[in-house]
C-alpha cells in the first residue's frame, strides 16, 4: 500500500526502526529537564540547520502542530494586524485565525495561476506587523517561487516582518531561509514522520521583534519560549519522541539539495505525464506556480470518483482535493519519503486504466 495524500502523508520506512529504538533507548519516559535530552535537542537543532540550511544565527523552535504557529504569531508578533496574501484553503484559514484574534488583520486573495504582483498589494500599509504567505499552498497545490518570496521581503512596509507557511514543503525543497523572518512546517508533510510536532525558525529580526512586544499572556507566549530554547527546552513538556524521530530521520537523510533535485525532478516528470497522457489534467495550468511536492489533477466529479475507487483497490491511496476542489480534483504528494517504484506504479495505474 502506497499513500499519496498530502499528509498525514507515507512515512520513511525507516520510522519502524527508530520506533523501536526510541522504545528500547527510554526515550519515552526520558525527563524534559534532563541533560540527555537538552542534548538531543540541542543536537536536532544543529542538524536541522545544516541539512536544511538554515542560517546558523536563526532560531529553531518545537511546537505540536503548523496552526499553532499562526496562532503564536498572531499572539507574539502581531500587535496590531498582519497582512495575509492567499489562494486556498491554508492560507485562508490562517487569515481567519489571525483576524479572531487581531481584527483589523486584511486579506488579498489571488488566483491559481496567477504570479502575484507584490508591488500593488491593496491593504499593505505601514501598520501592518506582520506579512503572511503560503509558500506552498497544499490547498490548491500552487507554489511561491523564490522569486516571489524575494520580492516581497524586499518591499516589506516599514516594520513589517515576513512571515511564510512552508508546512508541505520544507525539507521537500530548498528554500532561502535567509529572505524570510519566520518560516514554520509540520513533520507529517515532507518530513515524513508522523503527525504532532512542527518546526519554527525565527531570523535574528524577528527574535529581536518578539522580545521588544514581549507578549507573555499565553503558555506557549514566544519570549517564553525563547528563553526556554536559549538551554534548549521547552515551556511545557514537549513531544520527545517526535523530536527523537525528527533526529534520527534528519540525520539519516541526504542534504536538502540532494532531496531538492530529486523532488523538482520527479515533479517534472509527473506533469509532463499528466499534460498529455490522462483524461485527467493538471488543476494549476501555468508552470510558474505549479507546486513540486503537491500536484493536483483536476477532471469530472464521476472520473474523480471512479480514478480514487479503482487506485485503491490496487492498494495506491490518492489524496482527495480540499475544500471547494473536492468533487473536480485530486492531489497527489511527491514527497521525498515516497519512493519512485511507488510513482511508477502510479503512473502504470493511470496509463492502463485511465489513458
Ligand atoms: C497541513 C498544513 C497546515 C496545517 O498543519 P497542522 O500541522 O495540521 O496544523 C498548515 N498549512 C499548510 C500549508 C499545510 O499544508
Amino acid at each position: 500500500m502506497y499513500t499519496f495524500n498530502p499528509g498525514p502523508s507515507q512515512v520513511y520506512p525507516q520510522v519502524r526502526q527508530y520506533l523501536q529504538d526510541a522504545f528500547d533507548e527510554g526515550w519515552l519516559s526520558a525527563p524534559h529537564r534532563g541533560e540527555r535530552f537538552v542534548q538531543l535537542v540541542r543536537q536536532t537543532v544543529q542538524e536541522l540547520k545544516t541539512k536544511l540550511n538554515i542560517p546558523q544565527d536563526y532560531t529553531v523552535f518545537f511546537m505540536s502542530s503548523a496552526t499553532e504557529s499562526w496562532e503564536v504569531l498572531a499572539q507574539s508578533l502581531t500587535p496590531t494586524k498582519s497582512f495575509h496574501l492567499y489562494n486556498g484553503a491554508f492560507g485562508q484559514k490562517w487569515y481567519e485565525a489571525a483576524k479572531s484574534l487581531r481584527p483589523a488583520s486584511v486579506g488579498h486573495k489571488f488566483g491559481i495561476d496567477e504570479v502575484p504582483d507584490v508591488d500593488k498589494l491593496p491593504g499593505l500599509d505601514d501598520q501592518t506587523d506582520l506579512v503572511c504567505i503560503t509558500q506552498n499552498e497544499t490547498g490548491t497545490t500552487t507554489q511561491l517561487r523564490d522569486g516571489v518570496v524575494l520580492n516581497m521581503y524586499n518591499r516589506l512596509p516599514s516594520r513589517a516582518l515576513l512571515a511564510v507557511d512552508a508546512t508541505s514543503s520544507m525539507a521537500g525543497i530548498q528554500l532561502k531561509f535567509i529572505k524570510g523572518d519566520i518560516w514554520f512546517s509540520s513533520v507529517q508533510k515532507c518530513f515524513g514522520l508522523p503527525a504532532g510536532l512542527s518546526v519554527m525558525v525565527l531570523s535574528p529580526r524577528a527574535v529581536e521583534r518578539l522580545r521588544k512586544i514581549n507578549e507573555r499572556s499565553h503558555y506557549n507566549s514566544l519570549p517564553d519560549q525563547y528563553d526556554k530554547m536559549l538551554n534548549f527546552q521547552t515551556t511545557h513538556t514537549p513531544n520527545v519522541l517526535g523530536i527523537y524521530l525528527l533526529s534520527r530521520s534528519i540525520h539519516d537523510n541526504p542534504p536538502i539539495k540532494t532531496t531538492h533535485q530529486h523532488v523538482v525532478e520527479r515533479a517534472t516528470k509527473l506533469y509532463d505525464y499528466f499534460d498529455q497522457a490522462t483524461q485527467l489534467r493538471p488543476l494549476v495550468t501555468n508552470p510558474e506556480t505549479r507546486s513540486h511536492t503537491v500536484i493536483g489533477l483536476k477532471g469530472t466529479p464521476a472520473l474523480i470518483d471512479e480514478v480514487k475507487r479503482r487506485a485503491l483497490a490496487q492498494d495506491l491511496f490518492i489524496g482527495s482535493g480540499y475544500g471547494d476542489l473536492k468533487p473536480t480534483s485530486v492531489r497527489i504528494a511527491n514527497f521525498p519519503a515516497i519512493p519512485d517504484a511507488a510513482f511508477e506504479q502510479l503512473v502504470q495505474f493511470f496509463a492502463r486504466e485511465f489513458s
